[in-house]
């Protein structure tokens, strides 16, 4: 919160599959106010709209802070220029729905709208990872952001600006094929053998789950939880406490990252690599981002490809939100 008055901002969303979050953000990417509502249970349509305006509505109620454009980043499939949400798995009561549509009529205000991997990749290239390196005088030209979480999403921006593709459909790299053997592991996408089914935090507490399954692995303190409980947090925890199957699980998804990185750096040459999402956390705690940048190099085709950095994301849970704030300031700035 500020006592200045009339402070400039940006008006975030982040719209994920468990909480609608706004934020008033200013210019340097600094939250000033934020607050998020759970998604309406059973909910339809209306009410998940409804539950928006709530807080938009408590947004633009507040003294103090002046904001004269809109950001969303939202948890799904979006059209780059009309913003209608094509069959959001985790938000599928917004199907078909354009909220930069429905907010510009409402509100009277400009309205950027993206998915939340490509909104977190500006988000770090604006106020995170990206910033901090360019403050740290190693600028970068292309910078690819991945999210490893409960799936893997991508975003790539060149020179500044959002790659999108013809549909905004860009960078889905946790639906590339790293796995083509009888044996890969099915994906929600329906199809097999994707990075999401090898190295997400769904697969990797899958996986466990099998090998334990099986009956091997007793000695691993994984194999007294439940399956319920037998989460990728808990094979990190354990891995982090040494536990030697829970390592194995980890040097699994590990080698399936590097494989899907590797291609996209055969793919967008970026020299800035951020990784974001529950997973990686984990996996920076485990001191595995070295281990990572390895397995990439070692399938690269060409010296000048390894020249890249990879970091962990600076931004965390923040990036969609942050996305979304350097979204909005785009349009603000461009008014
Ligand atoms: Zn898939």
């Amino acid at each position: 919160m500020t006592d200045q008055p009339n402070t400039p901002a940006v008006l975030a969303v982040d719209w994920g599959g468990t909480w609608c979050r706004a934020g008033l953000i200013d210019r340097q990417g600094e939250v000033l106010w934020q607050a998020r509502r759970p998604n309406p249970r059973g909910g339809g349509t209306a009410q998940y709209l409804a539950l928006a305006d709530t807080l938009l509505a408590e947004a633009f109620g507040l003294e103090g802070i002046h904001a004269d454009s809109i950001g969303i980043a939202v948890a799904g499939p979006v059209d780059p220029e009309s913003g209608t949400l094509y069959q959001p798995p985790n938000l599928m009561p917004l199907d078909g729905i354009s909220l930069k549509q429905i907010w510009h009529e409402r509100y009277g205000l400009p309205v950027a709208l993206g998915n939340d991997a490509n909104m977190a990749a500006i988000g770090e290239f604006h106020f995170g990872a990206g910033r901090d390196a360019a403050q740290a005088g190693r600028p970068h030209r292309s910078l690819f952001y991945v999210t490893v979480s409960t799936g893997i999403g991508g975003g790539v921006v060149e020179r500044g600006s959002l790659l999108l593709g013809a549909n905004g459909l860009t960078a889905e790299v946790g639906h590339t094929t790293i796995d083509t053997t009888t044996s890969a592991p099915p994906c929600q996408c329906g199809k097999r053998g994707c990075l999401e089914a090898v190295s997400s935090g769904t697969a990797i507490a899958a996986y466990a789950r099998a090998r334990l399954s099986e009956g091997r692995n007793r000695d691993s303190a994984l194999a007294a939880l439940s399956p319920e409980d037998l989460s990728a947090r808990a094979v990190v925890a354990a891995a982090v406490q040494g536990d030697t199957f829970a390592h194995a699980v980890i040097a699994r998804a590990v080698e399936g990252l590097a494989i899907g990185l590797a291609n996209v750096v055969h793919l967008f040459n970026p020299d800035l690599i951020i990784l974001g999402g529950g997973v990686s956390e984990g996996l920076t705690q485990l001191n595995l981002l070295p281990r990572i940048r390895q397995g990439i190099h070692e399938r690269l085709m060409s010296e000048l490809h390894k020249v890249f950095d990879l970091v962990p994301s600076v931004l965390g849970d923040n990036s969609g939100l942050l996305g979304a704030a350097a979204a909005a300031w785009e349009l603000t700035d461009n008014l």
